[in-house]
Protein backbone atom coordinates (compact mmCIF):
# COMPACT_ATOMS: atom_id res chain seq x y z
CA UNK A 1 0.00 0.00 0.00
CA UNK A 2 2.02 3.16 -0.81
CA UNK A 3 1.48 6.50 0.67
CA UNK A 4 0.02 8.31 -2.18
CA UNK A 5 -2.35 5.84 -2.85
CA UNK A 6 -3.83 6.81 0.74
CA UNK A 7 -3.53 10.34 0.48
CA UNK A 8 -5.71 9.82 -2.56
CA UNK A 9 -7.73 7.61 -0.83
CA UNK A 10 -8.31 10.49 1.93
CA UNK A 11 -8.94 13.35 -0.38
CA UNK A 12 -10.90 11.87 -2.90
CA UNK A 13 -13.79 9.94 -1.20
CA UNK A 14 -12.79 6.66 -1.54
CA UNK A 15 -12.92 5.84 2.50
CA UNK A 16 -16.31 4.66 3.88
CA UNK A 17 -17.99 3.93 7.30
CA UNK A 18 -19.53 0.90 7.99
CA UNK A 19 -21.51 0.60 11.33
CA UNK A 20 -21.70 -1.96 13.64
CA UNK A 21 -24.63 -2.20 15.96
CA UNK A 22 -23.95 -2.63 19.65
CA UNK A 23 -26.71 -3.41 21.80
CA UNK A 24 -27.28 -3.61 25.54
CA UNK A 25 -27.23 -7.09 27.45
CA UNK A 26 -29.66 -8.81 28.38
CA UNK A 27 -32.66 -6.66 26.59
CA UNK A 28 -30.59 -7.01 22.93
CA UNK A 29 -31.68 -3.06 22.33
CA UNK A 30 -30.18 -1.13 20.44
CA UNK A 31 -27.78 1.65 22.10
CA UNK A 32 -25.21 2.52 19.83
CA UNK A 33 -22.89 1.99 16.79
CA UNK A 34 -19.04 1.55 16.29
CA UNK A 35 -17.87 3.11 13.52
CA UNK A 36 -15.54 0.94 11.21
CA UNK A 37 -13.35 2.45 7.93
CA UNK A 38 -12.90 0.69 4.31
CA UNK A 39 -11.42 1.70 1.77
CA UNK A 40 -13.28 1.50 -1.36
CA UNK A 41 -9.94 0.70 -3.65
CA UNK A 42 -10.86 1.44 -7.11
CA UNK A 43 -9.33 -1.85 -8.32
CA UNK A 44 -9.26 -3.85 -5.01
CA UNK A 45 -12.60 -3.55 -3.72
CA UNK A 46 -13.66 -3.11 -0.29
CA UNK A 47 -10.35 -3.02 1.61
CA UNK A 48 -10.14 -3.95 5.40
CA UNK A 49 -8.59 -1.27 7.41
CA UNK A 50 -6.05 -3.86 8.89
CA UNK A 51 -4.07 -3.21 5.49
CA UNK A 52 -4.09 0.56 5.73
CA UNK A 53 -4.37 1.89 9.42
CA UNK A 54 -0.44 0.29 10.55
CA UNK A 55 0.27 2.17 6.91
CA UNK A 56 -1.06 5.35 8.10
CA UNK A 57 0.22 5.29 11.47
CA UNK A 58 4.10 5.15 10.08
CA UNK A 59 3.24 7.42 7.58
CA UNK A 60 1.61 10.24 9.84
CA UNK A 61 -1.44 10.20 7.36
CA UNK A 62 -3.47 8.59 10.32
CA UNK A 63 -4.06 12.31 11.76
CA UNK A 64 -5.87 13.02 7.85
CA UNK A 65 -7.69 9.47 8.29
CA UNK A 66 -8.86 10.06 11.70
CA UNK A 67 -10.11 13.67 11.09
CA UNK A 68 -11.85 12.24 8.19
CA UNK A 69 -13.17 9.34 10.12
CA UNK A 70 -14.41 11.35 13.09
CA UNK A 71 -16.85 14.60 10.88
CA UNK A 72 -18.45 11.81 8.82
CA UNK A 73 -19.21 9.89 12.02
CA UNK A 74 -20.59 12.90 13.86
CA UNK A 75 -22.40 13.65 10.36
CA UNK A 76 -23.95 10.28 10.26
CA UNK A 77 -24.31 10.21 14.02
CA UNK A 78 -26.54 13.91 13.19
CA UNK A 79 -28.85 12.14 10.12
CA UNK A 80 -29.71 9.78 13.15
CA UNK A 81 -30.59 12.30 15.47
CA UNK A 82 -32.69 14.05 13.30
CA UNK A 83 -34.98 11.42 12.53
CA UNK A 84 -35.84 11.13 16.01
CA UNK A 85 -33.27 7.31 16.18
CA UNK A 86 -29.88 8.50 18.12
CA UNK A 87 -27.23 6.43 18.53
CA UNK A 88 -24.14 6.92 20.18
CA UNK A 89 -21.44 6.50 17.73
CA UNK A 90 -18.29 5.22 18.58
CA UNK A 91 -14.37 6.28 16.86
CA UNK A 92 -11.41 4.46 17.24
CA UNK A 93 -8.19 6.53 17.84
CA UNK A 94 -4.66 5.93 17.03
CA UNK A 95 -2.27 6.41 19.73
CA UNK A 96 -0.32 8.88 17.61
CA UNK A 97 -3.63 10.97 17.68
CA UNK A 98 -3.68 11.08 21.64
CA UNK A 99 -0.44 12.86 21.66
CA UNK A 100 -1.00 15.20 18.86
CA UNK A 101 -1.96 18.59 19.94
CA UNK A 102 -3.81 19.40 16.63
CA UNK A 103 -6.25 17.01 17.16
CA UNK A 104 -7.84 18.40 20.51
CA UNK A 105 -8.39 21.30 18.94
CA UNK A 106 -9.99 20.16 15.69
CA UNK A 107 -11.98 17.75 18.39
CA UNK A 108 -13.02 20.70 19.78
CA UNK A 109 -13.65 22.66 16.46
CA UNK A 110 -16.15 19.46 14.94
CA UNK A 111 -17.93 19.42 18.17
CA UNK A 112 -19.16 22.50 17.80
CA UNK A 113 -20.05 22.73 14.42
CA UNK A 114 -21.54 18.97 14.51
CA UNK A 115 -23.69 19.25 17.84
CA UNK A 116 -23.13 18.00 21.33
CA UNK A 117 -20.65 15.40 22.68
CA UNK A 118 -23.30 13.11 24.28
CA UNK A 119 -23.28 10.40 21.69
CA UNK A 120 -19.79 10.30 21.02
CA UNK A 121 -17.18 7.83 22.12
CA UNK A 122 -13.90 7.50 21.46
CA UNK A 123 -12.01 4.35 21.48
CA UNK A 124 -8.65 3.58 21.80
CA UNK A 125 -6.52 0.58 21.88
CA UNK A 126 -5.07 -1.14 24.81
CA UNK A 127 -1.75 -2.57 23.81
CA UNK A 128 -1.19 0.93 22.46
CA UNK A 129 -1.32 2.41 25.71
CA UNK A 130 0.42 -0.73 27.43
CA UNK A 131 3.47 0.16 25.19
CA UNK A 132 2.92 3.68 25.51
CA UNK A 133 5.96 5.18 28.34
CA UNK A 134 4.01 8.28 28.60
CA UNK A 135 0.40 7.51 28.59
CA UNK A 136 -1.86 10.75 26.97
CA UNK A 137 -3.74 10.62 30.46
CA UNK A 138 -4.51 14.57 30.06
CA UNK A 139 -5.94 14.33 26.92
CA UNK A 140 -8.65 10.85 27.80
CA UNK A 141 -9.45 13.61 31.10
CA UNK A 142 -10.23 16.60 28.38
CA UNK A 143 -12.16 14.38 26.32
CA UNK A 144 -14.26 13.01 29.79
CA UNK A 145 -14.43 17.06 30.59
CA UNK A 146 -16.03 17.78 27.03
CA UNK A 147 -18.87 15.20 27.87
CA UNK A 148 -17.34 12.49 25.46
CA UNK A 149 -17.35 9.03 26.70
CA UNK A 150 -14.21 7.17 26.30
CA UNK A 151 -13.25 3.38 26.08
CA UNK A 152 -10.41 1.19 26.40
CA UNK A 153 -10.52 -1.20 23.45
CA UNK A 154 -9.11 -4.26 22.87
CA UNK A 155 -8.64 -5.05 26.18
CA UNK A 156 -7.18 -8.56 27.91
CA UNK A 157 -6.30 -10.19 30.84
CA UNK A 158 -2.95 -8.28 30.48
CA UNK A 159 -4.78 -4.72 30.89
CA UNK A 160 -6.37 -4.78 34.16
CA UNK A 161 -3.62 -2.20 35.33
CA UNK A 162 -4.64 -0.04 32.63
CA UNK A 163 -8.49 -0.63 33.50
CA UNK A 164 -7.63 0.48 36.96
CA UNK A 165 -5.79 3.86 36.56
CA UNK A 166 -7.11 4.81 33.26
CA UNK A 167 -9.69 7.88 32.70
CA UNK A 168 -12.19 5.76 30.76
CA UNK A 169 -15.87 4.67 31.06
CA UNK A 170 -16.25 2.11 29.03
CA UNK A 171 -13.97 -1.13 28.53
CA UNK A 172 -14.40 -3.47 25.30
CA UNK A 173 -13.29 -6.78 26.25
CA UNK A 174 -11.02 -8.59 22.83
CA UNK A 175 -12.74 -10.93 20.39
CA UNK A 176 -10.12 -13.03 21.25
CA UNK A 177 -10.63 -13.62 24.41
CA UNK A 178 -15.27 -13.71 24.34
CA UNK A 179 -14.90 -15.83 21.45
CA UNK A 180 -12.93 -18.49 23.41
CA UNK A 181 -14.58 -17.93 26.57
CA UNK A 182 -17.42 -20.67 26.14
CA UNK A 183 -15.11 -23.49 26.00
CA UNK A 184 -11.76 -22.54 27.54
CA UNK A 185 -11.79 -22.09 31.33
CA UNK A 186 -8.76 -19.78 31.47
CA UNK A 187 -10.16 -17.62 28.42
CA UNK A 188 -13.76 -16.92 30.96
CA UNK A 189 -11.46 -16.46 34.15
CA UNK A 190 -9.53 -13.61 32.19
CA UNK A 191 -12.59 -12.11 30.94
CA UNK A 192 -13.81 -12.08 34.51
CA UNK A 193 -10.57 -10.69 35.88
CA UNK A 194 -11.45 -7.52 33.20
CA UNK A 195 -14.71 -6.88 34.26
CA UNK A 196 -14.53 -7.47 37.65
CA UNK A 197 -11.82 -4.67 37.46
CA UNK A 198 -14.09 -2.61 35.68
CA UNK A 199 -17.10 -2.96 37.61
CA UNK A 200 -14.91 -2.22 40.85
CA UNK A 201 -14.52 1.44 39.26
CA UNK A 202 -18.20 1.52 37.70
CA UNK A 203 -16.65 1.62 34.30
CA UNK A 204 -19.07 -0.56 31.64
CA UNK A 205 -18.14 -4.09 30.26
CA UNK A 206 -18.60 -4.34 26.50
CA UNK A 207 -18.13 -7.94 24.75
CA UNK A 208 -16.75 -7.78 21.38
CA UNK A 209 -17.00 -10.83 18.98
CA UNK A 210 -20.34 -12.49 20.40
CA UNK A 211 -20.90 -15.00 17.66
CA UNK A 212 -23.16 -17.05 18.86
CA UNK A 213 -25.91 -18.04 21.14
CA UNK A 214 -24.07 -20.21 23.88
CA UNK A 215 -21.77 -16.95 24.32
CA UNK A 216 -24.23 -14.95 24.64
CA UNK A 217 -25.83 -16.23 27.72
CA UNK A 218 -22.60 -16.01 29.50
CA UNK A 219 -22.50 -12.00 29.04
CA UNK A 220 -24.96 -11.32 31.95
CA UNK A 221 -23.39 -13.22 34.36
CA UNK A 222 -19.99 -12.25 33.94
CA UNK A 223 -21.45 -8.55 34.36
CA UNK A 224 -21.11 -7.44 30.56
CA UNK A 225 -23.64 -4.34 29.84
CA UNK A 226 -23.40 -4.33 26.24
CA UNK A 227 -22.02 -6.77 23.45
CA UNK A 228 -21.48 -6.72 19.39
CA UNK A 229 -20.50 -9.47 17.30
CA UNK A 230 -21.84 -11.09 14.55
CA UNK A 231 -24.80 -12.79 16.58
CA UNK A 232 -26.38 -9.76 16.20
CA UNK A 233 -24.95 -7.97 13.11
CA UNK A 234 -22.15 -7.62 11.21
CA UNK A 235 -20.58 -3.74 10.88
CA UNK A 236 -22.83 -2.55 7.72
CA UNK A 237 -23.30 0.68 5.58
CA UNK A 238 -25.47 3.19 6.85
CA UNK A 239 -28.58 3.01 4.72
CA UNK A 240 -28.43 -1.33 5.12
CA UNK A 241 -28.48 -0.12 9.04
CA UNK A 242 -31.39 1.70 8.44
CA UNK A 243 -33.00 -1.15 7.46
CA UNK A 244 -31.59 -3.62 10.04
CA UNK A 245 -33.13 -1.24 12.27
CA UNK A 246 -36.69 -0.98 10.85
CA UNK A 247 -36.80 -5.10 10.83
CA UNK A 248 -36.23 -5.43 14.27
CA UNK A 249 -39.05 -3.59 15.33
P1 LIG B 1 -11.73 -3.08 16.68
O1 LIG B 1 -11.84 -1.65 17.05
O2 LIG B 1 -11.46 -4.06 17.75
O3 LIG B 1 -13.11 -3.42 15.94
C1 LIG B 1 -13.75 -4.67 16.01
C2 LIG B 1 -13.39 -5.54 14.85
O4 LIG B 1 -13.92 -6.83 15.07
C3 LIG B 1 -13.99 -5.07 13.51
O5 LIG B 1 -13.07 -5.44 12.48
C4 LIG B 1 -15.27 -5.90 13.43
O6 LIG B 1 -15.74 -6.06 12.11
C5 LIG B 1 -14.77 -7.21 14.01
N1 LIG B 1 -15.86 -8.02 14.58
C6 LIG B 1 -16.91 -7.59 15.33
N2 LIG B 1 -17.68 -8.61 15.73
C7 LIG B 1 -17.13 -9.73 15.21
C8 LIG B 1 -17.47 -11.13 15.28
O7 LIG B 1 -18.47 -11.54 15.88
N3 LIG B 1 -16.64 -12.00 14.63
C9 LIG B 1 -15.52 -11.58 13.95
N4 LIG B 1 -14.78 -12.51 13.35
N5 LIG B 1 -15.17 -10.27 13.87
C10 LIG B 1 -15.97 -9.36 14.49
P2 LIG B 1 -12.63 -4.47 11.33
O8 LIG B 1 -13.77 -3.61 10.89
O9 LIG B 1 -11.91 -5.28 10.31
O10 LIG B 1 -11.59 -3.51 12.06
C11 LIG B 1 -10.38 -4.01 12.53
C12 LIG B 1 -9.66 -3.01 13.37
O11 LIG B 1 -9.21 -1.90 12.57
C13 LIG B 1 -10.53 -2.38 14.47
O12 LIG B 1 -10.60 -3.29 15.54
C14 LIG B 1 -9.73 -1.13 14.77
O13 LIG B 1 -8.67 -1.40 15.63
C15 LIG B 1 -9.17 -0.76 13.41
N6 LIG B 1 -10.00 0.31 12.84
C16 LIG B 1 -11.18 0.23 12.16
N7 LIG B 1 -11.62 1.46 11.84
C17 LIG B 1 -10.70 2.34 12.33
C18 LIG B 1 -10.59 3.78 12.32
O14 LIG B 1 -11.46 4.51 11.83
N8 LIG B 1 -9.47 4.31 12.91
C19 LIG B 1 -8.51 3.55 13.51
N9 LIG B 1 -7.46 4.16 14.06
N10 LIG B 1 -8.59 2.21 13.54
C20 LIG B 1 -9.67 1.61 12.96
MG1 LIG C 1 -12.89 -0.49 18.35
Amino acid sequence: MKRFELERAISENELVLHYQPIVEVPSRRLTGVEALVRWRHPERGLVSPLEFIPEAETTGLIRRLTFWVLREALLQSNVWRRDGAPLTVAVNLSVDNLHDQHFSRYMELTLKVAGGPELLIMEANSRALARDPDPPIPVLELMRAQGIRVTLDDATDEDAHLVEKLPIDIVKVSRGLVTRMGRDHRALEYVRAVVSAARGREIEATAVGVEDEATWNLLAGIGFSSAQGYLIAAPMPPSQLSEWRAARV
